[in-house]
């Protein structure tokens, strides 16, 4: 099983400095909780993974089993085994959400092939296609739907959830702002991301501002950043706290990192 490791990880968006050495280590199948106040550096820290060009990282590593992840192209991470949720198109006209998992799955199922080559066989992909979206209890009607094209929040996070489960990442990345998605919305992400996390042994970062999401996906490990750095770690009794206490107590604790 792969470990993602990230070290002492400096970030900075038109030369100031927003993540000033962030570690943190994801096994497999372990399910972390990245959480914070707005404007910490959750976001910063999901957009340097995916390799976003407007995010320059001034020190530290990530890697995968050693393998430098920031050496490569964003779509090579995919390659790599690392699932970005947001690092996917918003909207592409025309393309079903079944035509664009089959790309999708060729592409990081087959890392050497070129543009061109033949796609993962049809009959094989619409057996496991039919399996992922009966497992996750989707309609079989929705692959059939135009890839975001009028699809509400909650079936957005459906295409996503199901993007997850036919690609078996070794590890994935969920960048939750919670805003704007409706408590069935919360219950598909995290329904889904449970099953597909225990299903093919996923390591999960999760990261979020609200606890909401935190009642459904139960992280093992919970983190808190706080002004670019992680300022407290623990367990889901972290989740508790910032569920009755808000982050006041991390602000007054930690007054030099704001
Ligand atoms: P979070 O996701 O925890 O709310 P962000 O990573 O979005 O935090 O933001 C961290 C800090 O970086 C904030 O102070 C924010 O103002 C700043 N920041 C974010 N994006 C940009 C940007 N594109 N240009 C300049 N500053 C930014
Ligand atoms: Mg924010
Ligand atoms: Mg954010």
């Amino acid at each position: 099983s792969k470990v993602l490791r990230i070290e002492n990880l400096r970030v900075a968006i038109e030369g100031k400095e927003i993540l000033k050495g962030v570690d943190l280590t994801i096994k497999q199948g372990e399910v972390h909780a990245l959480m914070g106040p707005n404007g910490s550096g959750k976001s910063t820290l999901s957009y340097a993974l995916m390799g976003h060009p407007n995010y320059e990282v001034t020190g530290g590593t990530v890697t995968i089993d050693g393998q430098d992840l920031l050496a490569l192209e964003p779509d090579e991470r995919a390659k790599a085994g690392v699932f970005l949720a947001f690092q996917y198109p918003t909207a592409i006209p025309g393309v079903t959400v079944a035509n664009f998992l089959r790309h999708a799955v060729t592409n990081v199922r087959n890392p050497e092939r070129k543009e061109g080559q033949d796609l993962i066989p049809m009959r094989d992909f619409r057996k496991e296609l039919r399996q992922e979206m009966d497992d996750l209890g989707m309609d079989q009607e929705f692959a059939r739907r135009y890839l975001n094209e009028g699809f509400s929040g909650g079936e957005k996070k459906r295409a996503e959830i199901l993007q997850l489960a036919m690609l078996r990442p070794a590890f994935a990345i969920l960048d939750e702002t919670d805003s704007g998605l409706d408590i069935d919305a919360v219950r598909i992400v995290s329904e889904g991301v449970n099953r597909v996390a225990a299903k093919h042994s996923t390591g999960v970062l999760v990261i979020t501002h609200y606890e909401r999401i935190l009642t459904y996906i139960k992280p093992q490990f919970v983190h808190i950043l706080f002004g670019g750095q992680i300022v407290e770690e623990g367990g889901p009794e972290l989740v508790k706290q910032l569920e009755r206490e808000g982050y006041d107590w991390v602000r007054a604790k930690y007054p030099e990192a704001a």
